[in-house]
């Protein structure tokens, strides 16, 4: 007595289609999908700026917009309408900022985007690696206004960049902001591009992978038009919008076994009790699919699949996804669990070997770790050395005791209990709550 029982969905396994996925998906000329996260310090514009985005792209619609701000005027916060169309709740909508990842997205001709929205303040960090840990590139949004630009490269700037460089990412966009406070002076968006671009070449982005545009989120410049203010004409370089559009088709991995971290799980759906949400990270599936979860090791079904709420027989790596679940207990089910194919599983491991940017100083010690939603406790057995940010060759000796904030260490972390971690997966570890290190498993 006193024991629910488990809520199991035994509906007989879907039928397969017995599809050839990767040809499906070649026929469908289906479009390239990217994800992206939005890093800056904290009031650097970055909610205006996607809002502004979905609303100038129609994704919002006009209505909600004046709603937004008829609301904010109330509140005193007009120029928040904006950056509404991200914040979803009341309660962040009071407090102005934007509390969880909020998922959004949109569509050029191109490209099918997702906006990982990650936002500025120091306590939600976790946040923000769960979205730099799935993205494909980032914008930086930094705070032209004089003053604002200095005061972010202490803050969250300098920190959000290496910490999205070292989590493998390659490719970043620096929005330049808030220019319309700054007349559209030419010298002050050069001034920072070159302080910008120094940095983020000694984080380790090549510099054929940084974009500087001048934009203004607030009032729409450069984000899907070409700003019409004459003071702004010096600048005839692409658009946000154009220059997301140039993103290289990101690797999809096509035909590699199939790797899903689960991102969201729904429960309780009438016709569907227990479904998760996810982007598919490598291989594809199809609906009929058996697959196994790890660290559980337990079987399931697919036995439907959705795309933007619309049915569809199969995925492939890039693609968000919702699946509804068959014959498994939900139990086994757990936010950053994978799924994975049985006949080549993730495998569940005790300890592994990473190679890590040091935020703070790096010590055996206690932390916990972050494999996008996934987080477990462990412990910092051996720093194993240090080694040249550019190079990767060993620097000094062997076996240090300590590894100083900024440099790039490779080290051997134990967790307490088995989880499934593999190489190049991006990890991030944290300890009393701050991020002590992120970086890529070996
Ligand atoms: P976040 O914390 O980075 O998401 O920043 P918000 O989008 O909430 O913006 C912070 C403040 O800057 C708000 O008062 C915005 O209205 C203002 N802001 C954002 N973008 C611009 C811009 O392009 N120009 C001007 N003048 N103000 C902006």
């Amino acid at each position: 007595a006193g024991v629910e029982a488990m809520r199991i969905d035994d509906t007989p396994r879907a039928k397969s289609k017995h599809l050839d996925v990767l040809a499906e998906f070649g026929k469908a000329e289906a479009k390239n999908a990217a994800n992206f996260v939005v890093i800056g310090h904290v009031d650097a514009g970055k909610s205006t700026l996607m809002g502004r985005l979905l609303y100038d792209l129609n994704v919002v619609d006009k209505r909600t917009i004046d709603r937004y701000r008829k609301e904010a005027e109330k509140m005193g916060k007009s120029s928040f309408a904006l950056a509404w169309v991200l914040d979803q709740g009341s309660e962040e909508r009071a407090r102005g900022v934007t509390i969880d990842i909020a998922t959004n997205t949109f569509e050029t001709d191109k490209t099918s985007f997702t906006i990982l929205d990650a936002p500025g303040h120091r306590d939600f960090i976790p946040n923000m690696i769960a979205g730099a840990s799935q993205a494909d590139f980032a914008v930086l949004v930094i705070d032209a206004n004089t003053g604002s630009f200095e005061s972010g490269l202490k803050g969250q700037t300098k920190e959000h960049a290496l910490l999205v460089r070292s989590m493998g990412v390659q490719r970043i966009i620096i929005v330049v902001n808030k220019l319309d406070t700054v007349g559209w002076a030419e010298d002050r968006f050069t001034e920072i591009s070159t302080q910008v671009s120094a940095f983020l070449i000694a984080a380790g982005f090549l510099s054929k992978n940084i974009t500087f545009i001048p934009c203004s989120g607030l009032h729409g410049d450069n984000i899907t038009r070409r700003s019409t203010e004459p003071a702004a004409s010096w600048y005839q370089g692409p658009t946000l919008v154009e220059e997301l559009d140039n993103s290289e088709p990101a690797g999809r991995a096509l035909s590699k076994p199939l790797r899903l971290t689960i991102g969201d799980i729904f429960r309780g759906g009438v016709q569907n009790p227990l479904s998760i949400s996810s982007r598919i990270e490598s291989g594809s599936l199809q609906v009929g699919d058996a697959l196994l979860v790890q660290p559980s090791s337990q079987k399931c079904f697919v036995k439907a699949l959705e795309i933007d709420n619309e049915p569809v027989d199969w995925a492939v790596a890039g693609q968000n996804v919702t699946l509804h679940l068959s014959g498994i207990e939900e139990q086994y089910l757990k936010i950053g669990d994978v799924l994975c194919t049985p006949s080549n599983p993730i495998q569940n491991v005790k300890q592994f070997t990473a190679k890590v940017l040091a935020f703070e100083f790096l010590t055996p010690s206690q932390i916990d770790i972050h494999r996008g939603r996934l987080h477990t406790p462990g412990r910092i057995v051996e720093i194993v050395a240090v080694l040249d940010k550019h190079t990767g060759a060993v620097v000094g000796k062997k076996k240090p005791r300590v590894v100083k904030p900024g440099l790039i260490a490779r080290i051997v972390v134990e967790l307490e209990a088995p989880v499934p971690l593999e190489a190049p997966g991006r990890v991030v570890l944290r300890g009393n709550g701050e991020t002590v290190a992120a970086g890529l498993l070996e």
